[in-house]
């Protein structure tokens, strides 16, 4: 018969929707099993299970999800709580039920191998799988299996939604209690207690009617930060959900230590643990302002509140800033969230959600346990000699710290081994326990990690760009350098027209560090143009004729250029410089005689090479200088790498205003291959590539991963000799890396990384077709990478923060741009005095491989096909005109939108103009 019925609370509601998804899964299907020493008494323990089905309605309780206009509870007032008993010893008789008694089952374990412990695992592992019927009461079943050296297994098998962890020690407690009482002698009350499961159910009814609490939560939930564990690569994996624990003994001092501060600061401990919890979110977040779930144990406050058993339970966020002053301080600002709460405890986690619009909202708990657990009980009889407790739910990491007998605590982390591996939450648990004294930090090993990954010094020999071709020229003269239409000329003669022109240049006042502007088309003249510009000891400042006039011109009054130098055929629509410095048409019949050694004299390793614009947040572009050391180590380091050869050809096909085009350029110079010139607007064309790459014997290109899609598009694709494929300049995604692998199965690819304020590129990653994400690698000789917080803290391995770079390829600044520079190249706090970082503006976290992967900007800068833009820059270019008042630039996939403010008045009207493109058409690498 129903003696009573009311609804299911939000957390049932959620549980038995999640056991009905997954009937059999082990979520939410909880397991408790205690070792005692002695035989058991079926008779006293079918006795002690009959009184406390008598006096706890959820132990009589069975769910109707459907019948009626809600789901409901219903609570039938005799019901028997099922008892099997099990002798797994040696030749003992499988199953008994109470009562049978007698050998009538099957006999015998001797065959399976295992000892009676090892098939109350086994049994565990089954009965975690083995579901309930919702319309059957009890949801709870009772299980002894004897066990060898004189001891028994008592299991409760239950499904979560009846009881929380309070209810169970309390329920095991009192079946002992009763167990152990001499028959006739009453050990326990029998009398229901006077508070009730159901009257927690209407309080979060009212809760969840009430406006003000509404309201406090939805305030707490609006723009909460995400508070998410990092997910490692490989993980999560596909499968089941399968909840582990981690349990570490806090000190004894700790403890002591904790308990007198709690006592100082008139908080209960509780809330210190939680604040360390928070902490080490904080860390391993990268966040400064967390949140995370707090189990809220809501008990009625009456006399009983300690012996009801049911679900008094609740998650509810608690969201705290880190940037206290002191650590007092954000234990009483953590103290204070928590007092805040407690009027609107009742407000189920489900609606809170609800309000956040997020879900899930939480990635962690947090728990404290100190339950008084088999309190006074009978020792003979019933001696506990070990306990297991299996409790899986849907959160993806519990943090709690648990009483244990004589006052210590235990820190357990409950954690799901298919999100986390071991390693991740044992280093979770070390920052916890840092936290819990002072500062939570790196460990040791990480950061010894930390600097072996960045242990990348490797001499390698000096000399300036232009020293080293001209000394592969003398090494090789003969030999093929430069390839374009089909003709080729030898090192002898790209060196001689080198020198030839920068003789010209010096004549023209060229000196050292001093950029001097090239104005060129892709042809044979462009590398001997810049290698006579590095010859006269200049710097070249690339200028693409096609780009806008006034953009050049600023470029190079802005560098300082005072000599341009260009063809005859362009000199018309060259911009204005100072000097102009013409290429001679048509290179002179080769000698043999030629001089090849260039003016300059010893070079100097710090004296710029190149200098390239990049797009500037405040509207004006910038000019990175880069020194001859910082490139020329980028090419030994390739070089290093790869190895290429004089039987390599290498592709030169980006245009000169992107630094990528100055390792395609120089790297078979500086080794004696050869350099394959890309005829002009040849970038574009993806089948005319394909076709060069064949014709012209390539082993080495580069692609942009925009481009580098419909390359492998084109019908004309076929490996020819290619070897080796480099991106770099934007995010490579994986399922183009697995295209590729289709496509070219023989061809190795590389995703490099690096801003045009470092030479070229500084990591790199020799890409797989079976990652699921694609790092931008470890770090090149001679540099250092660095993840950061926003305190120059070092982020832990995993853990998102700014990706800084130090080493010998930094960039000597921005040309003319003192304060600029010091903004974002800044001192380094790891380094040796003097030493620098950039601050690359890009977010990245380390991998426990030591390789980096790249996150995304920290700001709004964006790339158009490797294009690098800042959506400020164009903001401020429409500022300029007079009719806007006010600008907004968004990306939207390939297309820019600009949107403007219009008129001298207040209340002007907001419209989007067609599409803005950048000045430039699109980098197409
Ligand atoms: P740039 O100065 O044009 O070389 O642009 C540098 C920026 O491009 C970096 O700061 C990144 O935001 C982006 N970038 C370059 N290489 C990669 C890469 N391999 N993966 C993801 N982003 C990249
Ligand atoms: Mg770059």
């Amino acid at each position: 018969m129903i003696e009573d019925a009311y609804p299911l609370a939000a957390l049932q509601a959620g549980m038995l929707y999640h056991s009905e998804l997954e009937p059999d899964s082990p979520t939410f299907h909880d397991l408790m099993t205690i070792t005692l020493r002695g035989e058991p008494d079926v008779p006293a323990l079918t006795r002690a299970l009959a009184e406390v089905s008598a006096r706890h309605p959820v132990l009589r309780t069975s769910f109707d999800l459907t019948g009626f206009s809600e789901p409901l509870q219903l609570v039938h007032d005799t019901v028997t709580i099922p008892l099997e008993v099990a002798d797994l010893r040696e030749g003992a008789v499988r199953e008994t039920g109470p009562g049978r008694g007698g050998p009538d089952g099957e006999t015998g374990h001797a065959e399976d191998g295992k000892g009676p412990r090892e098939r109350l695992a086994a049994w565990r592992e089954r009965e975690k799988h083995t579901g309930f019927d919702w319309s059957s009461p009890p949801l709870l079943r009772v299980h002894v299996h004897v066990l060898d050296g004189g001891e028994f297994a008592l299991s409760l098998s239950f499904h979560h939604a009846l009881l929380d962890g309070w209810s169970v020690a309390t329920l095991v407690t009192e079946i002992l209690h009763r167990y152990a009482a001499p028959p006739g002698y009453a050990s326990a009350p029998l009398a229901p207690p006077r508070a009730r499961f159901r009257d927690m159910v209407a309080a979060e009814r009212s809760a969840t009617a009430s406006a003000e609490t509404r309201e406090f939560w939805r305030e707490r939930v609006t723009d909460a930060p995400e508070s998410r564990l990092p997910r490692l690569p490989g993980f999560p994996v596909d499968g089941p959900r399968d909840v582990t624990v981690l349990a570490v003994p806090v000190p004894r001092e700790t403890v002591a230590a904790l308990e007198r501060e709690s006592r100082e600061l008139r908080v209960p401990l509780r809330t210190i643990l939680l604040t360390a919890h928070l902490r080490a979110l904080g860390l391993v977040t990268g966040e400064r302002e967390v949140m995370t779930g707090v189990l809220s144990h809501s008990r009625p406050e009456n006399e009983d509140g300690g012996e009801v058993l049911g679900l008094f339970l609740n998650s509810l966020p608690i969201r705290v800033r880190l940037d206290a002053a002191s650590r007092a301080d954000l234990v009483r600002r953590v103290f204070d969230a928590e007092i805040a709460a407690v009027p609107h405890r009742s407000y189920p986690l489900f609606e809170i959600q609800r309000a956040a619009g997020r879900s899930p909202l939480l990635d962690t708990l947090f728990d404290f346990r100190d339950f008084h657990v088999y309190g006074g009980l009978p020792g003979e009889g019933a001696a506990i000699t070990g306990q297991e407790f299996f409790e899986q739910t849907d959160m993806p990491c519990t943090v709690a710290f648990v009483r244990v007998p004589g006052g210590g605590l235990t820190l357990t982390i409950s954690y799901d081994r298919t999100q986390f591996p071991r390693d991740q939450i044992e280093a979770l648990a070390g920052r916890v326990l840092a936290a819990l004294t002072g500062e939570p930090g790196l460990g040791e090993a990480e950061t010894e990690a930390i600097t072996r990954w960045n242990a990348t010094g490797r001499d390698h020999p000096g000399g300036t760009l232009h020293e080293l071709i001209f000394a592969q020229a003398a090494l090789t003269p003969d030999a093929p350098a430069v390839g374009f239409e089909g003709t080729w000329i030898t090192y002898r003669e790209l060196a001689a027209r080198a020198v030839a022109i920068a003789a010209e240049l010096r004549a023209a006042g060229v000196e050292r560090d001093q950029p001097v502007g090239v104005y060129l088309e892709r042809s044979t003249d462009l590398p001997v143009a810049l290698l006579g510009i590095l010859a006269a000891g200049g710097a070249y400042l690339p200028l693409e004729p096609g780009h806008p006039a006034e953009r050049l011109r600023t470029m190079l009054s802005d560098a300082g250029a005072r000599v341009l130098l260009t063809s005859a055929a362009l000199a018309g629509q060259a911009p204005q410089a100072g000097r102009t410095v013409l290429l001679p048409a048509g290179a002179p019949a080769p000698t043999g005689q030629e001089d090849l050694n260039p003016p300059d004299g010893p070079g100097h390793e710090d004296a710029l090479a190149y200098v390239i614009f990049t797009s500037g947040s405040t509207g004006r572009p910038k000019g990175v200088g880069v020194s001859h050391r910082a490139i020329v180590n980028r090419l030994r380091w390739m070089q290093a790498d790869h190895a290429i050869t004089p039987a390599d050809r290498v592709l030169h096909k980006t245009p000169i205003s992107f630094d990528i085009s100055v390792w395609e350029l120089f790297w078979p110079l500086v080794t004696g291959a050869g350099l394959v010139v890309a005829k002009p607007g040849g970038h574009y064309e993806p089948s005319y590539l394909a076709r060069l790459i064949v014709s012209e014997r390539i082993t080495t290109a580069h692609f942009v991963p925009s481009m580098l899609d419909p390359f492998l598009d084109t019908p004309e694709l076929a490996p020819g000799e290619l070897r080796r494929v480099v991106c770099s300049g934007e995010a490579l995604p994986a399922d183009l890396v697995r295209r590729f692998a289709e496509r070219l199965p023989e061809v190795e690819l590389h995703n490099l990384y690096g801003p045009t304020e470092t030479a070229v590129e500084v990591s790199t990653h020799r890409c797989d077709p079976a990652e699921q994400v694609v790092p931008i690698g470890r770090p090149g000789d001679n540099t250092r990478l660095e993840v950061l917080d926003d305190r120059f803290g070092r982020a832990p391995v995993g853990t998102r923060g700014q990706l800084f770079i130090g080493g010998v390829q930094l960039a000597r600044g921005y040309l003319g741009r003192p304060g600029l520079t010091a903004e974002r190249f800044v001192p380094d706090p790891y380094g040796p005095p003097g030493s620098r970082l950039y601050a690359t503006g890009d977010q990245a976290r380390w991998r426990p491989d030591g390789e980096i992967e790249y996150l995304g900007r920290l700001d709004t800068q964006i790339k158009i096909r490797g294009m690098r833009v800042e959506l400020g820059e164009i903001e401020a270019a429409l500022l300029d005109q007079p009719e806007v008042r006010a600008a907004a630039v968004v990306a939207d996939g390939e297309r820019l939108i600009g949107y403007v403010v219009v008129g001298g008045t207040a209340g002007g009207t907001t419209t989007a103009p067609p599409p803005v493109s950048p000045e430039t058409p699109p980098e197409t690498g």
